[in-house]
Order: C-alpha cells, then sequence, then structure tokens
C-alpha cells in the first residue's frame, strides 16, 4: 500500500507521515528530510538541492524524481511508502505513478493536509528550527508559499481524479484529525473507502485555491516580480530607481548587464560583443541568456524589476520560460508612457560637459551660469544623442518594436499604464499606485505600506 501526503508547508505532513508509517509499517519517503540529510553530508544531491531550498524554492524536478528513484528502487521489498510532502509538481506526481507501475505497484490514496498561510506563517517562525542549514526568512517563506500557489491547482485536480483522496484540515490540530487520516487508510487498505462525489471534491479543492492568499497579516515585504517599460527619455532609470527602494527588489538592468559582461570579459560578454561590434542586434537568445542568469542570482529571488526586457514578443515568452523554470511568474509590467513630443521636448534642453560628463537641463537642471559646467567651466555641448533627428528615429524605432511587447502584456492583463507627461512626483505617485493594485491583485489583500 501506497499513500501521499501533500499539502502547504507546515501543515502538519510529516508528524502525520511518521505515525502513518509507523502504525502502518510503512517506509517514510520525505524528501524534505533527504535534502537536509544531503546538505548536511555535502552530497552531489545536497550541493544541487542547496541553492533552491534556500531561497525557498523546489529543487528541480529532475533532482526530486532522482532522489525518489533511488529510494523507491532501494527498498522494492517494502510493505509500502508513505511519500512525506511528495510529489510537489505536476511531472514528480507523473513519473511517481510511473516508478510505481515499474515496480508492480500503485499510488493507492492521498491525503491533502489544508492549511492558511498565515498558519503557515505562524507555524513556521514558531518552531524551534532544527534545520539551520536551511536559511528560513519571511522572504523565503513567502516565495514558498506563492511557489505552493502556482503548483497545487493541477496535482490536486490530477489526484482527486485519479485515486482515492480526503481533504483534511489541519487549521486547528487535533487527534480527531489523526482519527480521520487513519479511518482513511484503513479504508483504502480494505477497499470499503467510500468516495465522495468528484463535483464535491472538486468544490473543496475550488474553495481552497480561491482562499490561498497572503494577508495583511503577513509581515513581509512583497516579493514582486516587474518588468518596467518606456520609451527611451521616459525618466525609466529614476523611477524604477524609486520602486526599487519602495518594493526593496533590485532593478536588473540589460544595459548594465551588457556593459558588465563586456567589461569582465565573460563568454557571454564575447558573444554580445561580437555582434555589437559590428553593429548588428544581439539576437534574443543571447540576451535572453544575460538576463536568465541575473535572474536565478539569489536577490532576484525575491522579487526585481526589469528593465530593457523584453523589447520583443519572442523576448517576452523567453522570460516566461525562465521564471516558470524556477516557479515564478510575473506579476505586473509598469509601462510609462510619455508622448513623443514630451521627449524631444525635454531632451531639446539637455546639455552635457565632454570634460567631467555632468549632465544639466536648461530648464530642469540648470548649471549656475549659462552654457557652462559649474565644476570645472567646461564650455557645454548637446550630445549627438540629444539632438532632435537621433532621438526622432530613436523613438519611432522603439514604438515599431516594442508596441507589439507592450500589447501582449495588455491583452494578458499585467499592464499597468501610466501616463508619465508630468512632474517626477507625480509620476512617482502614480506608478506606486499601479504598484498597490498589483500587490493587491496577487495578493488579494493591501499590504501595510506607505
Ligand atoms: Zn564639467
Amino acid at each position: 500500500m501506497n499513500i501521499a501526503i501533500i499539502g502547504p508547508n507546515c501543515a502538519g505532513k510529516t508528524t502525520c507521515a511518521k505515525r502513518i508509517a509507523k502504525e502502518f509499517g510503512l517506509l517514510r519517503f520525505s524528501l524534505g528530510q533527504m535534502i537536509k540529510d544531503s546538505i548536511r553530508n555535502h552530497t552531489l544531491l545536497g550541493l544541487m538541492a542547496h541553492p533552491y531550498v534556500t531561497r525557498g524554492n523546489f529543487v528541480p524536478d529532475e533532482v526530486a524524481n532522482a532522489a525518489l528513484e533511488e529510494k523507491v528502487s532501494a527498498n522494492t521489498e517494502a510493505r509500502g511508502f508513505v511519500f512525506d510532502g511528495f510529489p510537489c509538481t505536476l511531472y514528480q506526481a507523473v513519473y511517481m505513478i510511473d516508478l510505481l507501475h515499474r515496480h508492480s505497484m500503485n499510488l493507492n490514496g492521498v491525503i491533502f493536509m489544508k492549511v492558511s498561510p498565515d498558519t503557515t506563517f505562524e507555524r513556521a517562525f514558531a518552531r524551534k528550527s532544527t534545520d539551520e542549514q536551511i536559511e528560513k526568512t519571511p522572504e523565503s517563506i513567502a516565495v514558498r508559499i506563492n511557489n505552493y500557489k502556482n503548483v497545487a491547482e493541477s496535482i490536486l485536480r490530477l489526484f482527486a481524479h485519479s485515486t482515492s483522496f480526503l481533504a483534511i484540515d489541519t487549521e486547528n490540530p487535533s487527534e480527531s484529525v489523526y482519527d480521520e487520516v487513519r479511518a482513511f487508510i484503513k479504508g483504502v487498505e480494505n477497499n470499503t473507502f467510500v468516495p465522495p462525489p468528484v463535483d464535491a471534491i472538486e468544490k473543496e479543492i475550488d474553495q481552497f485555491l480561491a482562499s490561498y492568499r497572503l494577508t495583511e497579516k503577513t509581515p513581509v515585504s512583497c516579493p514582486l516580480n516587474l518588468v518596467i517599460m518606456g520609451p527611451p527619455g521616459c525618466g525609466k532609470g529614476t523611477h524604477s530607481a524609486f520602486l526599487s527602494e519602495y518594493l526593496s527588489v533590485p532593478t536588473l538592468s540589460t544595459g548594465n548587464l551588457f556593459r558588465e559582461h563586456l567589461k569582465d570579459k565573460t563568454p557571454l560578454g564575447a558573444i554580445a560583443g561580437a555582434f555589437i561590434n559590428k553593429g548588428r542586434l544581439v539576437p534574443d537568445d543571447v540576451t535572453a541568456a544575460i538576463v536568465k542568469k541575473r535572474l536565478n542570482e539569489s536577490d532576484a529571488m525575491h522579487g526585481f524589476i526589469l528593465d530593457g526586457f523584453p523589447r520583443t514578443v519572442p523576448q517576452a515568452d523567453a522570460l516566461d520560460i525562465i521564471l516558470t523554470a524556477s516557479s515564478r511568474t510575473l506579476d505586473g509590467v509598469i509601462y510609462l508612457n510619455v508622448s513623443d513630443e514630451e521627449i524631444l521636448f525635454r531632451t531639446a534642453g539637455r546639455r552635457f560637459c565632454p570634460k567631467c560628463q555632468s549632465t544639466y537641463h536648461i530648464q530642469y537642471n540648470k548649471p549656475a551660469k549659462e552654457g557652462i559646467c559649474d565644476k570645472d567651466g567646461t564650455k557645454l555641448i548637446i550630445r549627438e544623442d540629444d539632438k532632435e533627428e537621433t532621438v526622432k528615429d530613436r523613438l519611432q524605432a522603439y514604438r515599431r518594436q516594442t508596441l507589439p511587447v507592450i500589447e501582449h502584456y495588455r491583452q494578458r492583463g499585467l499592464l499597468q499604464e501610466i501616463i508619465a507627461n508630468a512632474e517626477v512626483d507625480v509620476v512617482r505617485n502614480r506608478m506606486f499606485e499601479s504598484t498597490r493594485s498589483i500587490i493587491r491583485r496577487k495578493h488579494r489583500e493591501p499590504l501595510n505600506m506607505k
């Protein structure tokens, strides 16, 4: 007999799995425990898994499935298994069912232990941490909760339709929870379990998914994954810096990333450089590789603002693939829309010191003496980049290339368009308001943000 216990973090799966293993003579498989042991013992599995678990992310399916296969294949004589917190993803579920079939076994029952995100938070920090190897922060717990939300639906529906399924609320744990579990397993073992109507299970799953969200009780800044877009000269640099500070997440600008890769002479920098030096556009897959590398660094795992990517629809698709591979989703796109006239007006006033590279503006940032650098007295010039014809060409190229991306995100309901023909403070406030609405949509309830 084989039983799987699934559900969010801190639902009480392990306590239950240990009792089941003892009472019914089953072998407990815990991927979490295997990973903790492997990290402690510095095995290959531990080395592979460590960067994922410290960020609150799932280990890749291949790693999880390899660990499962090792355990099951080495214990084919066992009376059966209780899978503790496994499978986590649909792919793991399908792999597990195949693996059991190969060993002439079945998955006989699935116990789904329900608990709310707020309770997960409470329990995660009330628990005396025995696994000091795995860093636990409010952010990594929030990431875990969001990751769970992304994968829960398909796996729940799969099991609700394919095996004996018990959904059980562990919000208020008591002995009766285990009594229910015991009765279920005995019923599965004796073939006397009478499943509730599928409609009723579906409804219970719907209710769980609809209510599975962080609330304002959650003591965490919200890890948002954002893209910021806008025509050249719209003030994206200034506003992404505001947003970065507001959300405590890094801004990843492809311009800076290219410069760093070129300067550090990395392999990706060499490929990109070969195109740039010939005056050609860097191909989408090269840019995507550079962005992927940066998005998978640890600071970006708790949210980011991406600037300069995606510029094309294929790049937007590439971004989805990069994020999905690490159980993340794009939460919103901030679009700073400034008219061409306004941008031409703004850039026409820019002045530049060729000696110390300081920038001025004849209206917004005047030098003390007209046409002269404050720092070194050099005569200010208009940069080639700021000349009207150059700006017009750049705007045209931008609109042609990027409008499809903006439409793509608008259709997906991710776009927050901000009319940015206004003073910096006004635009900033509009942008923060849009960001709060993205947070509300992601977590339903407003968080306590100033
Ligand atoms: Zn100067």
